[in-house]
């Protein structure tokens, strides 16, 4: 039987047993609704301080600064939705980029529907935001920049900090998109001017179905889910108590991982990469060194990336083509795209995501049944076209 290799961190991750562990007493011994006043409560209550606290020091942000929400997708279209609704009487224009995941996208397309103007920045072919138009695209009406922290596709890390020292200077809100970064990357919000910042936690081995957006302390945003007054009366419902529980460890246990853990991935990513780009045809997609330790996103020449996938699933290797949440669409990636791919090419290409379970061993298996299975592929298309079959 084949061996079963997972290289698909980048959609989701799976849950760390020390996680479980701490979740499992918000089940049913510490069952309160933290809203009430008796002892079981109290608990809860307590352990929603106490994983606030976790998570904004892992960004460097304040306990009241963290609102917790059902994932990345929530927190990105509250920030964006919020920051507009909020401040539409100051202006209605909001920039982003061509790259970012669909939740930041489509919010901005809804947004335009309402009245709104977006302006989609441009990349380089690495993936790296145009600097130079975003400080032109700047105007009097401009509410909010939204640019993700990292690419979900290709793994790209854009200047932040710069674009936070931009936006600071010019008095415009700052949202990050760091759903793929955090608890992967150093993030400082105080350092980088960051406003406000998405993050979930099934990205870094915490449960699925909760996030967090980061709000610094003064901005001025509506409430997006609205009813009792959980979360200071900005995010209202019942607590995930569990979900939350779970996230704090999660983040927790990754921050302390941190240095060690992208060291050991960007050795691994980077072997993947030299041992795949000898297979001949092959071309590295994105950064070759300002990239998340996890990525890589390949290539290859005459070869399908859905089919590819698909043949790599019966040697039980999981990868992706494109990004997971676009699959199932024909059209090629809009990120590979934008940094300048035709469509055959970004159709050709692949994402391995790295993580917690990846070894090294892995990584020499893997790149060998790819690298034998791209060759079978290309075989069979050069039969197909000579027809030979
Ligand atoms: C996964 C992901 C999201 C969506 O997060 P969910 O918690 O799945 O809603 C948003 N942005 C990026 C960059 C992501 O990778």
């Amino acid at each position: 039987m084949n061996r079963e290799i997972y290289m698909d961190y980048a959609a989701t991750t799976f849950v760390k047993p020390e996680v479980i562990e701490e979740m499992k007493l918000y089940f049913n011994e510490y069952f309160g609704n933290p809203s009430s006043v008796y002892g079981i409560s109290r608990s809860t209550k307590m352990a929603i301080i106490k994983a606030r606290e976790k998570i904004a020091s892992a960004i460097n942000a304040n306990r009241d600064e963290i609102f917790f929400t059902s994932g990345g997708s929530e927190s990105d279209n509250w920030a964006i939705k919020g920051v507009a609704l909020a401040n539409k009487e100051r202006g209605k224009h909001i920039i982003t980029t061509g790259i970012e995941h669909p939740a930041v996208i489509n919010t901005c397309r809804y947004m335009e529907k309402q009245g709104f103007k977006v302006t989609y920045l441009p990349v380089d072919r690495f993936g790296t935001v145009d600097i130079k138009k975003l400080e032109e695209s700047i105007g009097k009406d401009t509410l909010i920049v939204s640019i993700m922290f990292a690419n979900n596709e290709i793994g790209t890390i854009e200047p932040i900090e710069e674009i936070g020292n931009i936006c600071k200077k010019r008095q415009i809100l700052l949202h990050t998109d760091a759903v793929q970064a955090v608890g992967n990357v150093p993030i400082d919000v105080k350092d980088m001017n960051i406003d406000l910042l998405s993050m979930s936690s099934h990205k870094f081995y915490g449960p699925k179905g909760i996030g967090a957006l980061y709000i610094k302390k003064g901005v001025k945003i509506d409430s997006f889910i609205h009813g009792g007054s959980q979360e200071r009366g900005r995010r209202a419902g019942t607590e995930n108590i569990a979900g939350i529980v779970g996230m704090g460890k999660a983040l927790e246990i990754a921050t302390l991982n941190m240095n060690r853990e992208n060291k050991r991935l960007s050795y691994l990513r980077d072997k993947m990469i030299e041992k795949l780009l000898k297979i001949p045809g092959t071309k590295l997609n994105g950064h070759k060194t300002n990239r998340l330790p996890s990525n890589v996103n390949i290539s290859f020449d005459s070869v399908d990336g859905e089919i590819l996938v698909m043949a790599l699933d019966n040697e039980g290797i999981c990868v992706s083509a494109g990004s997971a949440c676009s699959a199932g669409a024909i059209e090629p990636s809009r990120v590979l795209k934008a940094i300048g791919l035709s469509d055959v090419r970004a159709k050709s290409s692949i994402r391995l995501s790295l993580g917690a379970g990846t070894t090294e061993e892995d990584i020499n298996y893997a790149a060998d049944i790819i690298k034998d299975t791209v060759f079978k592929l290309r075989e069979n298309n050069a039969k197909w076209s000579s027809g030979k079959f």
